[in-house]
């Protein structure tokens, strides 16, 4: 509950109809996209949805003279825990700030409000011919500050890359309360990279309150292609055959028997429920390109028995498989009352043998998995599926997810594939990083935020906060020197 002095500055500084003190209010804020059962909730102390950068900043100085955490959200589809504010505090809401403040065509950026949820701007700018490529399949409800935050994937950054890749500018308010412009328009800026540094950092390091996005160019043509086949290892081959081949297609997804099933229940998006698994394949460019690799692309998929290929006909048939496929997560509750997305990557020719062990450890724990994902990039999305009711699921759940991460890790690849650390993977981190990678990132957050007041918690595995760095640092530094900490 916050303190009736911090509630009276907040609407001084942003109106009473911004601040949402009230705990009925507070309510929808305690959770983002991820199973409260396993990330938990937390009821922050204030809620506030500035409306300009200004107010951002003064709630930030009002935060920090209480000595008060701050945590952004955008959407709140996160699926690790990032948006919850764990320590209370003071929770900045983005979604008021949603314009799109600019349209560049000559110079192929758009300048947004961090608020803007993400199909809204590909939906304006495709009236000039232009889109922004990074697609989360929450992107009816993400924000473009939330992909910032999280430098997040999405189906078409195969081709197109992740949101860093689309990222020119960043407008951020810093913990200390002042306004930061990042990077710009021109192709190269001197210094170092802070529009790198702030993109994934997950709102530990600055609240971003402007971002200027990269426009690409909408293709001249797009095929859509269904691929059914009698197993997961005939479609994995697939995979790899396809890109072996020196084909790029758009995207490249995989989707599972179990997935299937619920998805046609669900939305009847024409995916053959006999398949073991579909490929949906995008292909775009130009007119001639595009069909000629879709008869390559088609002729591979039979190759590696395919039992059907298809391609959509019309924009209502396209739309129809994506919708399939971007609202699968929410087809779930068809197989069970919880799901929990494990998201990890793995190198793509680990993929058959990742999934094998997905189904092994499915097997061990009696939970079954349905598996979803992006599979020309190797990023995996087994989701264990669960009742938070039934006694011992949620810890047979955390074992299982736990054993599939050091598997991926095992094999080459990382903790997070899209979907960033927040509270979910921190205490995975050490797995893949030294002590001294993560002293020098502690360091930089030290750099950035000293009184560690943004989105605490989060992102850093535990020991690794104030103070514990720099004797971190120091032990790390003695350890490569071959000599004694004192
Ligand atoms: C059905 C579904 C499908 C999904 N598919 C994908 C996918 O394909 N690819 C993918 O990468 N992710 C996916 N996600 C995860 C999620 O949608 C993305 O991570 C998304 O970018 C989060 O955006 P958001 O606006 O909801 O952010 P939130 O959940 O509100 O916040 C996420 C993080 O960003 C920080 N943050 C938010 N706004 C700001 C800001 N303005 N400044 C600084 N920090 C900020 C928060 O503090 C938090 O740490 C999916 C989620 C769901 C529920």
């Amino acid at each position: 509950m916050a303190q009736p002095a911090v509630v009276a500055q907040l609407e001084a500084a942003l109106g009473r109809d911004s601040v949402l003190s009230n705990p009925s209010e507070l309510t929808v804020y305690e959770y983002d996209g991820s199973d409260e059962a396993l990330a938990g909730s937390h009821r922050p102390d204030v809620v506030v949805l500035p409306q300009t950068a200004q107010q951002v900043q003064q709630v930030v100085k009002i935060a920090r003279a209480m000595g008060m955490p701050v945590t952004a959200r955008g959407g709140g589809t996160g699926l690790a825990g990032g948006a919850i504010a764990v320590q209370g505090g003071i929770l900045v809401a983005l979604t008021k700030m949603d314009r799109i403040l600019e349209i560049n065509t000559r110079d192929r950026y758009a300048l947004v409000e961090p608020g803007l949820i993400n199909l809204d701007l590909s939906q304006t700018t495709s009236r000039d011919g232009y889109f922004f490529a990074p697609d989360p399949s929450s992107q009816r409800a993400c924000t473009i500050g939330g992909n910032v935050a999280n430098n997040s994937g999405g189906p078409h950054c195969l081709k197109y890359g992740v949101t860093v890749n689309h990222i020119l500018g960043l407008e951020v308010v810093l913990p200390d309360g002042e306004l930061l412009w990042v990077g710009g328009p021109s192709p190269d800026v001197p210094g170092v990279d802070l529009t790198g540094i702030l993109v994934g950092s997950e709102g530990t390091l600055g609240i971003v309150t402007k971002a200027m996005v990269r426009l690409t160019r909408s293709p001249e043509a797009t095929d859509v292609l269904l691929a059914a086949f009698p197993s997961i290892e005939a479609a994995s081959s697939a995979v790899s055959a396809i890109i072996a081949a020196g084909v790029l297609p758009t995207a490249l997804e995989m989707m599972d028997a179990l997935t299937i099933t619920a998805v046609e229940s669900a939305y009847h998006a024409g995916y053959p429920r006999d398949a073991a698994a579909v490929l949906l394949i995008e292909i775009d460019g130009l007119l001639e390109v595009v069909a000629e690799n879709t008869r390559l692309i088609s002729v591979i998929c039979e190759q590696q028995e395919a039992t059907e290929v298809r391609v959509a006909s019309t924009q209502e048939e396209r739309d129809l498989l994506w919708l399939g496929r971007k609202a699968a997560l929410g087809a779930m509750g068809r197989l069970a009352p919880n799901y929990y997305l494990q998201d990890t990557v793995v190198p793509r020719t680990k993929l058959p043998v990742t999934l094998q062990r997905v189904e092994e450890i499915s097997k061990d724990y009696k939970l079954p998995v349905a598996n979803v994902f992006h599979a020309g990039d190797g990023n995996l999305h087994p989701l264990i599926l669960f009742d938070r009711h039934k006694p011992g699921d949620i810890e047979r759940v955390l074992h299982a997810g736990t054993e599939m991460i050091h598997w991926c890790i095992e094999v080459g690849g990382a903790v997070s594939g899209e979907h960033g650390i927040g509270l979910e993977k921190k205490d995975f981190l050490p797995l893949v990083f030294t002590t001294e990678d993560l002293a020098a990132m502690a360091g930089l957050k030290l750099s950035f935020d000293p009184l560690q007041l943004f989105n605490p918690e989060k992102v850093f595995p535990s020991g690794f906060s104030c103070g514990e760095v720099s004797a971190l640092r120091q032990q790390a530094l003695a350890a490569r020197l071959g000599i004694d900490f004192v």
